[in-house]
């Protein structure tokens, strides 16, 4: 356990490793979990040396709730997260499992994540303030990875926990069937202005202390990279389907799509781009015709 500042600490996970994420405790007069993906030494930690009255879950994947089931206490999240926990029918519909005729993909996914049942106690809304003691944690709604994807910012401290705004070369991550990439670029800039002292994403090296806004900026610009490169293509193309445009991975090239994993990447990757191409779209610098994308 990693101290922070005061009554916070640090759960820290590995770098990326599938399906664990960085965890906060807050050891306050009420003492508050924040995601509960952690490894199972620390969960044995946890469950030995605290008392946890209540959980706050950023967001419904995986790699957040894993062990969720495990917990009795009390867990709130947001509203349109519930899809992930109801039933692996909603989970894969979220994700975009069912919409690919990728069943059997999803399944093992969510047998790798170790994905069980645990509906939330109640809901959080956008804005809602915890107070837990010597601190205060505000709900800051961050979406576009997900709907109701959820920060919790420390008030008196000026701490945000950012969750999959992680700030990893792996991200920013919208492929899946919910993610909106808008809404993405939207968190995004409301974070840069809000200018938090530190920030701790949900991945990565830990808590980032310094050049706060220039990293949050250059995370948010792999974006604009990745529609700049895409629309380069698209031009050289003069017009392209779907299937060509993923064939393209835009996205994921860096990664190479390793073998075992060829039709996973691949479904994201076409979220991903998707996400692009509405965009393209919207701006007027590409038309749609079904299926095939035609440069203006
Ligand atoms: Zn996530």
């Amino acid at each position: 356990m990693e101290h922070i500042t005061g009554p916070i600490y640090l759960l820290r996970g590995p770098y990326f490793e599938f399906p664990y994420c960085h965890c906060l405790l807050v050891k306050d007069e009420r003492c508050c979990l924040i995601d509960t993906a952690m490894m199972p030494r620390q969960l044995q930690e946890v469950k030995d040396s605290v008392h946890i009255d209540f959980i706050l879950s950023t967001h419904g994947h995986l790699d957040h709730t894993h062990n969720i089931a495990s917990f009795t206490e009390p867990v709130y999240i947001h509203p349109a997260e519930d899809v992930w926990l109801e039933s692996p029918q909603t989970f894969m519909e979220a994700f975009g499992f069912s919409q690919h005729g990728r069943r059997d993909l999803g399944q093992l996914f969510m047998e790798l994540g170790g994905w069980q049942q645990r509906l939330p106690d109640g809901h959080f809304q956008p804005g809602q303030v915890f107070e837990l003691g010597q601190t205060r944690l505000q709900v800051m709604h961050l979406p576009g990875h997900t709907p109701g994807h959820c920060g919790f910012f420390f008030l008196d401290q000026g701490i945000l926990f950012t969750a999959d705004i992680d700030l990893t070369g792996f991200g920013p991550f919208y492929g899946t069937a919910v993610s909106d990439l808008d809404d993405f670029i939207a968190s995004l800039n409301f974070l840069i202005e809000l200018q938090p002292e530190m920030i701790i994403p949900g991945h990565g090296r830990g808590a980032v202390r310094s050049d706060v806004r220039q990293r949050l900026q250059e995370f948010r610009d792999v974006i604009f990279r990745r529609e700049d490169e895409l629309m380069a293509r698209l031009k050289r193309a003069g017009q392209a389907t779907l299937s060509q445009i993923v064939s393209w991975k835009v996205v994921y090239s860096q990664y190479g799509y390793p073998a075992e994993h060829e039709s996973f990447y691949a479904m994201m990757e076409e979220y991903m781009d998707i996400n692009h191409l509405n965009r393209l779209v919207r701006e007027g610098k590409i038309l749609q015709d079904e299926d095939i994308y035609i440069v203006r």
